[in-house]
């Protein structure tokens, strides 16, 4: 029988999506023995094969900053029936998006100060192509890529359950909530399915995986207000790239 085509692409990226699979060990290459690995740039960076190529599922990590990888993109979602952003940078921006907070030009300056690099606006990929499905977090979860990438394999394009972080978080309810002690924690507005891993270890969320679908922030940026600068509000969004995603539903 005829395996699935799948190809794991990496355009500007830290790769740490890449690693979360590999972190998965034996059930990953248990995985890759369902599918036919097309590519995957963390084992073998292969060229972009020529003609024509009809992948089943390409899984897209990071996002493009150079028009070769506007390009590769574009390939990719010619050849792919069903194309997936992997993690937070490919679907929101990611840490990258913050150059576009910072003033793009002094930054590169700074840092290149003799250099005449590129400086593109820090754009998601569905900027530049249809995205059919979106894998949050940053990095992703692996064992949350493995059950979608199991049912994506097969044509289908599952449903994402719609619940805040604070539904799997130990802290709701409690004292040592960090809303109750005042502190802009992203939970009630951020995707839930990575168990509250920061507030499990007394770090705030800064919504890595992406606001609620089901939501509109604008009362809760409003309840932030009331105990946090809007400067401070702005810095926590900015972080992982759901700023302008909420922009649509506020001005701060
Ligand atoms: S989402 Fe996070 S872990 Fe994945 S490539 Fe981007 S920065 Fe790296
Ligand atoms: S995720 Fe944050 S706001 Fe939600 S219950 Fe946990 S600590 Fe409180
Ligand atoms: S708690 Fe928030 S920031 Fe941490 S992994 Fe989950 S969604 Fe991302």
């Amino acid at each position: 029988m005829r395996k699935p085509k799948v190809a794991l692409f990496s355009l500007t990226s830290c790769e740490g999506c890449q690693f979360a699979l590999l972190d998965l060990g034996e059930k990953f290459f248990d995985f890759l023995r369902e599918i036919d690995l097309i590519d995957f740039s963390l084992i073998e960076e292969i060229p972009f094969p020529k003609g024509k190529v009809e992948i089943d599922v390409s899984f897209v990590e990071g996002l493009p900053i150079k028009k070769e990888e506007i390009n590769l993109l574009k390939k990719i979602r010619k050849e792919s029936k069903i194309l997936v952003a992997m993690g937070n940078c490919a679907a929101l921006g990611g840490i990258p998006e913050m150059k576009n907070y910072q003033g793009r030009e002094r930054t590169i300056r700074y840092i290149y100060k003799k250099l005449n690099v590129e400086n593109p606006e820090i754009k998601e990929i569905d900027n530049f192509v249809k995205v059919d499905f979106y894998i949050p977090g940053c990095p992703i979860n692996g064992e949350e890529f493995l059950k979608y990438a199991k049912e994506l394999i097969k044509g289908k394009i599952p449903e994402f359950p719609q619940k805040p972080v604070c539904s799997e978080c130990e802290h709701q309810g409690k004292e040592t909530c960090f809303l109750r002690k005042r502190e802009p924690c992203l939970g009630p507005i951020t995707l839930a399915g990575c168990q509250a891993i920061c507030p499990k270890n007394f770090q705030l969320c800064y919504g890595c995986r992406g606001i609620l679908k089901n939501i509109n922030p604008k009362g809760f940026l409003e309840t932030l207000k009331k105990f946090k600068s809007p400067k401070e509000i702005e810095d926590n969004l900015e972080i992982f790239g759901i700023k302008d995603d909420i922009e649509k539903f506020l001005k701060l």
